[in-house]
């Protein structure tokens, strides 16, 4: 179990050390994560993200070449007197922990946060999107990282998803993970959730009857998306205000839901985004 650490800082070469272990265990497994309620972050990037935005760190391990960079000496810096421990990494220990050949210079283990239906004030917000069952760590990653660029207020995830903590997931979202609040619920607290909600309830769907540049929108907008698989659930289609479309052309059954959810997001926001 990992424990929690004062700032301090610890030189570490041995692949045996318990906390390489532990790290390498978020990495690779769900259980480890859901245990422990930590995640694994990787490079500078999201490392400056994470700090700046106010997130938790209990371990940032800094490799060889980034001990004289300024930035990583910043990071390290602010995560010590944040009280983690800063681990002082050989290439090769950084590569065991992160199962990687060319790993990052810079890798973060985060305290995880997620909120539940009640945590969320619609009112305080414009824009939701809501994932049914979503499976691919790199569209949640994307559909993250939409998200933040349009200006929205979070995602929901309904159902059996993705961990929105696994290390390629995490990746995807480059750095939007830390600006962009997430919560959990079942189909069932969803549905509750959505009859309450007081804005636009908007589920894209293949048998959707109106065109998605056509509805007004008013706010807060509630966007829901179908499984990558098997689309959205009839009940969960029942829970929604209107059922829009993208149009098509061509031989493509349907769009990736990444970019459908983009698609969807850049019409909703289309008022509200200037170069
Ligand atoms: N076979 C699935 C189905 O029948 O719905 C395809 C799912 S599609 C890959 C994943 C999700 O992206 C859909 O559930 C929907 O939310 C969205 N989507 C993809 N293309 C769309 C389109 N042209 N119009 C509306 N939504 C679309």
């Amino acid at each position: 179990m990992i424990e929690k650490h004062q700032g301090a800082v610890k030189q570490i070469t041995s692949h045996s050390n318990p906390i390489v272990k532990e790290i390498k265990g978020l990495v690779a497994q769900r259980k480890h994560r859901n245990q422990s309620g930590l995640f694994v972050a990787e490079g500078l990037k999201l490392a400056t993200d994470a700090l700046e935005a106010g997130w938790n760190v209990r371990y940032l391990a800094i490799g060889p070449e980034a001990r004289n960079n300024p930035a990583a000496q910043k990071a390290a810096a602010n995560a010590k007197a944040r009280g983690a421990l800063i681990l002082e990494v050989s290439t090769a220990v950084m590569s065991a922990m992160t199962r990687k050949d060319n790993p990052q210079t810079v890798v973060g283990v985060y305290e995880q946060k997620i909120l539940s239906a009640q945590d969320i004030d619609p009112t305080s917000g414009v824009l939701w999107v809501a994932l049914d069952r979503v499976r691919d760590p790199g569209n949640l990653g994307t559909i993250i990282r939409t998200v933040d660029a349009v200006g929205g207020s979070g995602v929901v995830l309904v159902g059996d998803c993705t961990d929105p903590f696994a290390v390629e997931a995490v990746r995807a979202t480059m750095g939007s993970l830390f600006h962009v609040p997430l919560a959990k619920m079942t189909k069932e607290e969803f549905k509750t959730f959505a009859a309450k909600w007081p804005g636009t309830v908007a589920a894209t769907h293949l048998k959707g009857a109106v065109d998605y540049r056509t509805p007004d929108y008013s706010e807060p907008v509630l966007l829901v998306m179908g499984n990558e698989q098997k689309g959205l659930e009839d009940d969960m289609a029942a829970a929604c205000s209107t059922l829009i479309r993208i149009p098509q052309t061509g031989q493509a059954d349907s769009l990736n839901l990444a970019v459908a959810t983009g698609v969807a997001l850049y019409e909703i926001r289309r008022n509200h985004l200037e170069l």
